[in-house]
């Protein structure tokens, strides 16, 4: 499999065609934004933690039955994936209060949530991801209801799975975003599940693991990816594999 020509570059990612037309190559670059864009940087091997963490999660969900558009890793930095239909919703799944929930709505930061909320955003920078609901994703013609059930009972699932993979690493999963798309009719995971994507918090301190690091100027960013990709590979309870 060959790379051809870019299909698609992101605020952190490119998409490549193959010369396999069912096949595409994700890139992860050192590309890091927030706030819509407005604050960005490019901090050396950020992609490479996003790149490690991304695979093994999606190696792992697919161990745990869910179906994920990963193929293979291509290098440190990439991957080769299946070439989907992207769907533009972003599925956020919050087991914790924090972020824009706590921005938006009377809730506590770190009050947990049981069960998990799932809000969906319509992924459009023009639009600002607005958040949308049933009824509106219906008259977009976004998903059907069918697709709308499996991608929700999907991103719980895939919930279940990693918060009590993290937990046993000293990991709290606060929230994360989901994107699905069509292969063949059928729902898949595509994507990432990185440290851009996901709100981590350690255990013990509370602090955080993800991009807020960067958002909020918590520290060094680097060193909370490179923490996140050491511990994931870590057996439980804190040993490296
Ligand atoms: P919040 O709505 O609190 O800003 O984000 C909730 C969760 O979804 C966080 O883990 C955040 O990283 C993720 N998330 C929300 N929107 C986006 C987005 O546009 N891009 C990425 N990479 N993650 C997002």
């Amino acid at each position: 499999m060959k790379q051809v020509d870019l299909l698609y570059s992101g605020k952190a990612k490119s998409v490549y065609r193959t010369d396999d037309p069912g096949v595409y190559i994700m890139k992860f670059r050192d590309d890091i934004t927030a706030f819509d864009g407005e604050k960005k940087d490019t901090l050396g091997g950020k992609g490479r933690y996003n790149a490690e963490v991304s695979s093994f999660f999606f190696r792992y969900l697919e161990e745990h039955g869910i179906r994920t558009h990963y193929l293979e890793s291509i290098d440190a930095a990439s991957m080769a994936v299946r070439a989907l239909e992207m769907i533009p919703l972003e599925i956020i799944v919050r087991n914790i209060a924090a972020g824009s929930l706590v921005r938006k709505y009377p809730f506590r930061e770190g009050e947990p949530l049981d069960p998990p909320v799932i809000i969906i955003d319509y992924k459009s920078d023009l639009h600002h991801d607005p958040m949308l609901n049933d009824d509106l994703i219906f008259a977009l013609r976004l998903a059907t209801p069918e697709e709308l059930d499996q991608i929700k009972a999907t991103a719980l699932a895939v919930n279940e799975i990693l918060r009590e993979y993290l937990d046993a690493r000293g990991v709290t999963l606060v929230d994360f975003k989901l994107e699905f798309g069509r292969e063949r009719g059928d729902i898949v995971l595509g994507d990432e599940i990185s440290m851009d994507s996901m709100r981590l918090w350690d255990k013990e301190t509370g602090a955080s693991l993800d991009k807020d690091v960067y958002r909020f100027g918590k520290g060094d960013v680097m060193e909370a990816y490179a923490t996140v990709a050491k511990r994931i590979l870590s057996r439980p309870g804190g040993e490296t594999a």
